[in-house]
């Protein structure tokens, strides 16, 4: 657990095309003082506004996570956010020449390869935890997400889909005990049934087989087939990890997960968020020091 805030040791760039528009987007990530967070910034609309990534900025979760101030739009943070919360960056300016994230390979592996080949840094401010002290529960007809108290941030998250290669899988994640890397550079994935539906009303116009699993009735249409037998389960984790580092903090506990998405994500972080008996804010200050600082020592007597 870190107890300090950490940021970029440098600038990096990427550049790929874009889920929303298919057109390339040039992305550059940029340092950032304690306590800004994670900021985006759109280069190509004059006068440049900046958006923090947090929940009150998000205006649609429909198919990704998108925010956005009156009518400027960045959709699909949500992997971009994976990787600064799985690899430990806490603030980061990111400028973006369109209006979405590169959807690279529809994973977070690009990122944090070059959060890796950057290098972060350790800030003198020390780092803030939403701790939960609660536990909470947030149900939609047959999805359910609910979280708990725990030492450090954990994801349980089971999918069920009526198709013969998914039907039910789970998976287990703890950020703390640094498994991030199980679940990076798992691909996000869709019908093809859907994706024919959405291309015609002239969404995901990037979308293909290079950015996403793509499934007909039968199995996987990737010629490369999966990276892991249970990718799908994988990439929804990665999907909530994404999500919850909207809170603007890193999260102290369990969060367990059943058929949910970005729409329930934000849902119920919202509603967490809002509800201040379920959490508090916390550092990672050792009980050492505080009593330390608050304690008298008594007077010595000699008799
Ligand atoms: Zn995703």
């Amino acid at each position: 657990m870190n107890r300090y805030q950490h940021t970029l040791r440098k600038p990096f760039q990427i550049e790929g095309i874009g889920l929303h528009t298919g057109k390339t987007i040039k992305m550059r990530a940029l340092p950032a003082p304690a306590n800004t967070g994670i900021r985006f910034l759109r280069t190509d609309i004059m006068p440049h506004t900046i958006i923090p990534a947090r929940l009150d900025f998000v205006v649609d979760t429909s198919l990704s996570t998108v925010i956005g101030i009156n009518n400027l739009r960045i959709h699909t943070i949500e992997h971009l956010m994976a990787a600064f919360s799985g690899m430990n960056v806490d603030n980061a300016i990111v400028e973006l020449s369109g209006p979405e994230a590169p959807i690279c390979d529809g994973s977070s592996d690009f990122f944090v390869q070059s959060i890796r080949e950057t290098g972060i840094k350790e800030q003198n401010s020390l780092r803030h935890y939403i701790e939960i002290i609660e536990s909470f529960s947030f149900v939609h007809g047959d999805k359910r997400i609910e979280v708990k108290p725990a030492g450090g941030f954990e994801v349980f998250c089971e999918i069920s889909y009526n198709h013969p290669l998914i039907t039910y899988q789970n998976f287990n994640f703890s950020l703390s005990e640094g498994n991030f890397f199980d679940i990076y550079n798992a691909r996000t994935f869709g019908f093809l049934s859907d994706v024919e539906k959405l291309k015609a009303m002239g969404l995901i116009m990037g979308g293909s087989l290079d950015n996403a699993i793509v499934l007909d009735t039968e199995g996987v249409i990737n010629p490369e087939g999966l990276r892991h037998h249970d990718e799908f389960a994988r990439h929804k984790t990665l999907d909530i990890v994404g999500d919850m580092f909207l809170l603007g903090y890193p999260v102290l506990g369990k969060v367990s997960a059943y058929k949910s998405g970005h729409q329930l994500h934000y849902q119920f972080a919202k509603a967490l968020y809002s509800n201040n008996k379920l959490w508090k804010l916390t550092t990672m200050e050792s009980e050492y020091e505080t009593i330390r600082s608050d304690f008298e020592f008594p007077a010595v007597s000699y008799n």
